[in-house]
């Protein structure tokens, strides 16, 4: 562990110079009256130092901030930005949609949704698409017909899963191994417990137990956790859950929001896997709101036949859409970055960018052999303090170190770095230079250095 007394003297020091090196953005956060939390969105207080960067500008893998600093981000707006700031190809598809034809929103189709879901079937392999403006809202839609499908009320997840605010995913296990409400959950309507099962990621004992009471509709889970921390699966463990789900008439969710960083069709493509549901957002849109989620044919005729039969309102008020989804400017963004900006070839190279990151941090975990550990999904990386890296979301969180993270955030952001707030995690998009990834990797080891000394 580090030295306490050494990383409250460093925090302070790092405080004071990001209030004293960022007046702009402390002005406006200060001079903020009407937003809740002074903030457009509640959880962007998150950011260390007391008050959020100002955004004045960003290209690339490239913010620049209203004081006039630049960062080299791998934040890259938490997976939205994944493509890169505002990349020609998109801005060009949605100035041509918005600008040169006209038609940002009408509750009429245009040809670009069939390329865009033409496009997700030959990358996941799901033959049939519907869009959203939200992973949340994907992950909310698919579970709906998930439990119009089978006729069972139930969801499963993993203990400390996040699949944005989705009512039936905030609950964890606890040392009992009983259900809970996830510490913080905002006004939950009814206990998770009545909704949810919830079992231990890498754990296909608890998966079985959960499953044997045969009231699941749905396992819902990211093919690696990546929100409490980067928890990897185990060799077997997908296997594993696509058995189990099929053995007891369950369905399988693959959410993929982050995990497309694993390559161009995720890890339902890199991995093989079999799922039944896949759900994507944040990056395909290329920064535009967007989400998206994909049926398999199975999924696909029970639907047929339970909307055929009247038992579900499908195409008006029963709960499945939003007025927005699949909106002109969001079916031409996502075509454009996914046609143009986010292809097999740019996850080639973000991948690469990702193994020197990884293999940066790791040195320097090994030189002062600290009991730490750097996870990496494809484009995407995150280190934890803790060695070996954890197997389960109840282990990552025990091994969050909240005066740590802010540590290691402020050190970078003083230098010139953006890493995602609510954790250590970096991602790369197309634009991102081996240069911006070296700065990050001096940087780590000279913010180490000063705390362990050399
Ligand atoms: N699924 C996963 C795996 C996520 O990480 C997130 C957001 N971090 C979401 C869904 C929700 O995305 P959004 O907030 O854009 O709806």
């Amino acid at each position: 562990m580090p030295p306490r007394h050494r990383l409250h003297r460093l925090i302070t020091a790092e405080r004071e110079q990001y209030a004293d090196s960022h007046p702009g953005s402390r002005a406006l956060f200060a001079e903020a009256r009407h937003l809740i939390g002074g903030v457009p969105m509640t959880w962007m207080s998150k950011w260390s130092g007391g008050f959020p960067l100002y955004l004045a500008a960003a290209a690339g893998a490239t913010v620049t901030d209203v004081d006039g600093h630049h960062y080299a981000d791998f934040a890259l707006g938490d997976t939205g930005a994944m493509a890169g700031h505002s990349a020609p190809a998109v801005t060009a598809a949605i100035s041509r949609r918005a600008i040169e034809h006209g038609g940002i929103t009408a509750m009429l189709p245009t040809e670009d949704a069939e390329w865009v879901a033409a496009e997700l079937t030959r990358r996941f392999g799901l033959p049939l698409w519907s869009f959203s403006l939200s992973a949340t809202d994907a992950n909310r839609w698919a579970i709906r017909l998930a439990r119009l499908v089978t006729g069972r009320r139930k969801i499963l997840i993993f203990s400390y899963c996040y699949h944005g605010s989705v009512d039936e995913t905030f609950a964890i296990l606890d040392d009992e191994g009983a259900v809970q409400t996830r510490p913080g959950n905002v006004g939950p309507a009814v206990e998770p417990a009545d909704t949810t099962r919830v079992a231990h990621f890498n754990d296909l004992e608890s998966v079985r137990a959960a499953l044997a009471h045969g009231d699941v509709a749905v396992i819902v889970t990211e093919p690696a956790l990546t929100n409490i921390g980067i928890v990897l699966a185990e060799p077997g463990f997908l296997d594993g859950l696509r058995r189990l789900a099929s053995e007891h008439g369950t369905l399988l969710l693959i959410d993929e929001t982050h995990t497309l960083s694993a390559g161009p069709g995720g890890m339902t493509a890199a991995e093989s896997l079999q799922p039944d549901l896949v759900v994507l957002g944040k990056s395909i849109g290329g920064g535009i709101a967007c989400g998206a989620y994909g049926i398999s044919e199975r999924v696909a005729a029970l639907l047929d036949e339970r909307v055929s039969s009247g038992t579900a309102d499908l195409e008006d008020v029963g709960g499945v859409g939003g007025t927005l989804a699949g909106n002109a400017l969001s079916t031409a963004a996502m075509r454009a970055t996914l046609s143009e900006v986010l292809t097999e070839q740019a996850f080639t190279t973000m991948t690469g960018l990702a193994d020197r990151y990884t293999a940066g941090v790791r040195a320097t975990i090994d030189r002062h052999v600290l009991p730490w550990s750097i996870s990496q999904l494809g484009a995407r990386a995150e280190y934890r303090f803790t060695a070996p890296a954890p197997r389960t979301g109840n282990a990552a969180a025990a091994a969050a170190d909240p005066e740590l993270d802010e540590y290691l955030h402020l050190y970078l952001a003083n230098r010139g770095v953006l890493l995602t707030p609510f954790h250590n995690m970096a991602l790369m998009c197309p634009a991102t230079t081996a240069a911006q990834v070296d700065l990050h990797t001096d940087l780590f080891a000279a913010a180490v250095a000063e705390l362990f000394g050399d």
